[in-house]
């Protein structure tokens, strides 16, 4: 079966319904509380796992009841955790409000993610088994850039989603195989609008790219081929949060077992496409018999 590894944060999203948002200095009362597993890490681990892979988790969440709730939505979704420190303090939150328009406005406290500085044994270990490795930047540079140099040194795939988008290390992108930005990352690493020449700018430092572009789908550059453009499947789209996550897991699992690019791509395209159609991000994550059902075939 194929194996990844997944380097990256583990939160807590904790979500608020309102119709209007705050001003500063107002207090409004919302209409629903939720509490859901979140962070990118977190979530690209479920997507990988559902899309048929086994995952191992590594990541850090805190002693408190969101790191033991952090921990246990892991397990039930069938990823390993052994790797998953619990370190003193408060687990990685997420404070979402959500208003009537679809709106948000988020604050991420990293909480125990600020602990992912190096790797243990254990970890290097781990990523040097993996058929491919993937990350994030929602923990610490310097453990993304240790990780993405223990993948390196073993030969294992790396998969970087450059989010939140931040200017990056050239170390850590010449350690990438394949970056996947959406089009505000693509935007915001290259200061170029047009997410192809955002993605051909960027194969100076990796060698392939994929832009997701929402409901206008994906694209993908690599060095020396002519681009690939893959539209997104026509799908009424309830929620969107964690397209971009279910997409990434499901191309590193279709990638990881062998499946060329175009083909590969279609399968993510599925994946992402039914997860649009239900609400929430880990929830919303399909399984591999619903993603070969809606495209037509297995990874
Ligand atoms: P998020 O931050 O919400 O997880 P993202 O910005 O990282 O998302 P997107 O580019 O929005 O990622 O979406 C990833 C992929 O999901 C797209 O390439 C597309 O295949 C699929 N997708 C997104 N929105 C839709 C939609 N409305 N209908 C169909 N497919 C969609």
């Amino acid at each position: 079966m194929t194996h990844i590894a997944v380097f990256g944060s583990t939160n807590m999203d904790l979500v608020a319904y309102v119709a209007k948002a705050p001003q500063r200095g107002e207090t409004v009362t919302g209409r629903e509380f939720r509490t859901l597993p979140g962070g990118k890490g977190a979530n690209q681990a479920v997507a990988a796992a559902r899309a048929g892979a086994t995952v191992a988790m590594i990541g850090a969440v805190g002693n408190d009841a969101f790191g033991s709730g952090l921990r246990s939505a892991l397990d039930h979704s069938g990823v390993d955790t052994d790797l998953l420190r619990t370190v003193e303090g408060p687990s990685g939150t997420a404070h979402i409000v959500v208003d009537d328009d679809g709106g948000n406005a988020i604050v991420v406290v990293p909480g125990a993610n600020a602990s992912l500085t190096a790797l243990s044994a254990g970890d290097t270990a781990e990523i040097a088994a993996a058929d491919a490795l993937l990350l994030q930047l929602e923990t610490p540079l310097e453990g993304v850039l240790a990780a993405a140099r223990a993948a390196r040194e073993s030969g294992v795939r790396t998969l970087l989603t450059p989010a939140p988008a931040q200017p990056l290390p050239p170390e850590l992108l010449a350690a990438t195989d394949l970056l996947l930005p959406n089009e505000h990352e693509a935007a915001a690493l290259t200061g170029i609008d047009d997410p192809a020449a955002a993605a051909a700018a960027l194969l100076s430092q990796v060698p392939e790219v994929v832009v997701t572009l929402g409901a206008a789908g994906s694209l993908y550059a690599a060095r020396g081929a002519a681009p690939v453009t893959v539209p997104a499947r026509r799908v009424t789209a309830v929620d969107t949060t964690g397209a971009g996550d279910t997409f990434v897991g499901a191309l590193a699992v279709s990638l990881a077992e062998g499946t060329p690019m175009p083909q590969a791509l279609e399968w993510a395209s599925a994946a992402s496409a039914l997860s649009v159609q239900r609400p929430g991000a880990s929830a919303s994550m399909p399984y591999r018999t619903e993603i070969d059902g809606a495209a037509g075939g297995t990874a």
